[in-house]
């Protein structure tokens, strides 16, 4: 061997190396631009480098995230009945086919950003609430990516997907989504489709299956609460539960809703006629197969350990508070995720006192728009009244103490805001910001509300 040939090896194997750490497509496709014997060696090893630079973007899941992405192309296919594509699943099972096709390329990392969002959200709830961003071991994040992907490929062969493609495909003897639909049709297409779902899970080890059960209850959760704290407006849909329609749409929509980004307003009409068919749209298939080898779905089978796992309320000392809903300053911005500070209202009739309330600059709603929350809160911690004189930022609070906590201060807050801009207070109200009388421009131009009544802090 010359010494150029020698070299030559040394540097393939070098660039190889190179190119197989690089993290993401984006920049390996950039870097084979950059020269010519950086491309000749891409091409020679593509297969190999493609796989290594999919796993450093896509993560661990990569062949469930390649299954479900191989699962939509193929739905996408015109003339082939689902059932082939059911069975081609079925006969094409994760791990297997490794070369990565350039359509597949571009359309996995959108599903991957997806199923990370997730995980940072899970990682949040389940496992360390100190931190937006996914604190899961390796194997935790594994867990839940592949029971994430999974389940986005249960939704599209069974969910809302899989119908408009069947009734694309004409599979169905009958209109899906017609008004008159027959309940018997209805109802043999159920069992039919019962049976199939059934047979989606059985290919999955049990505890497998529980780490599906589980990611599943995690997306109703979060779902259900875009719902309760007011990010899904005009949802009515007979009486499908949101999160089951978010399922039966996908985790891309299950995502989408909990960051109040879905549309859901038009959905009713279309989902009545879906009721029997999907409602508890995949938590019901997993409770029966679990039922059968005499278990159920349960949480805590994805994470190994958690942090802090037995912490409670330290001002209300309540049993009933989720560890995801407890906070201190380490994860105040996840407090104001569920909490919206602008419809805190100071306390008494301080919202009527229009004085207080608007005027420039130093009226309470202008100060509110401008001063960052998170400031906000670090400054009522140091204003704190005599009441709480024992609450330190650093304690775990639920979301109601913390809530009592600021709205008991914002008047507080206020009156050193305006102290703070060199404004002169005038005498305090008796009644402070009880005061009846507060409406009245001129009583609340002549007399501070910002306080308590005479005798009250
Ligand atoms: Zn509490
Ligand atoms: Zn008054």
């Amino acid at each position: 061997m010359n010494a150029e040939t020698n070299s030559c090896f040394v540097n393939s194997d070098l660039t190889d190396r190179i190119l197989t750490n690089l993290p993401s497509f984006g920049t390996l496709q950039a870097t084979i631009l950059t020269s010519k014997s950086i491309h000749a060696v891409f091409c020679r090893r593509r297969k190999s480098i493609i796989r290594a630079v999919a796993y450093n973007q896509i993560g661990p899941a990569l062949p469930q995230a390649l299954r479900l992405v191989r699962c939509k192309q193929a739905q996408r296919r015109k003339k082939q009945p689902v059932t082939d594509v059911e069975e081609n699943l079925r006969t094409h099972p994760e791990l297997e086919d490794p070369d990565i096709s350039n359509r597949e390329i571009k359309a996995l990392p959108s599903k991957a950003s997806v199923v990370q969002e997730l995980e940072n959200t899970f990682s949040y709830r389940a496992k360390d609430r100190r931190f937006k961003t996914s604190q899961l071991t390796p194997v935790e994040r594994l867990r839940f990516q592949k029971a994430a992907y999974r389940i986005w490929l249960y939704s599209s062969l069974y969910g809302f997907e899989g119908c408009v493609v069947r009734r694309r495909r004409t599979d169905a003897t009958f209109d899906l989504f017609a008004e008159d639909i027959d309940a018997e049709d209805i109802a043999d297409y159920t069992e039919d489709c019962s049976l199939k779902q059934k047979k989606f899970f059985y290919q999955f080890p049990t505890p497998e299956v529980r780490e599906i059960g589980e990611v599943v209850t995690f997306m109703k959760d979060i779902a259900r609460q875009s719902e309760e704290i007011g990010l899904v407006d005009d949802f009515e849909a007979s009486n499908w539960y949101l999160e089951d329609i978010a399922l039966f749409h996908g985790p891309e929509e299950v995502y989408l809703t909990s960051m109040g980004d879905a549309d859901w307003a038009a959905c009713d009409g279309i989902y009545i006629i879906f009721e029997k068919h999907s409602s508890n749209f995949l938590a019901n298939v997993l409770s029966s197969i679990l039922t059968d080898c005499g278990d159920s779905i349960t949480t805590k089978v994805i994470v190994d350990k958690m942090v802090g796992p037995d912490d409670k309320c330290q001002a209300c000392a309540r049993d009933n508070v989720a560890s995801h809903d407890l906070f201190n300053s380490s994860n105040w911005s996840s407090f104001f995720d569920i909490v919206n500070f602008s419809e805190l209202a100071p306390l008494g009739y301080l919202t009527e006192n229009m004085f207080e309330m608007e005027s420039e600059p130093c009226g309470f709603f202008y100060l509110r728009e401008f001063a960052p929350t998170m400031i906000i809160l670090e400054e009522i911690f140091e204003l704190k009244t005599e009441a709480y004189k024992s609450w330190e930022k650093d304690d775990w609070m639920c979301t109601d103490c913390l809530t009592t906590l600021v709205t008991d201060h914002l008047h507080v807050w206020h009156l050193a805001q305006k102290r703070k801009h060199g404004l002169e207070i005038s005498e305090d109200c008796p009644d402070g910001y009880r005061c009846w009388e507060q409406s009245d421009e001129d009583h609340a131009e002549e007399y501070n509300h910002l306080c308590g009544p005479a005798g009250e802090s």
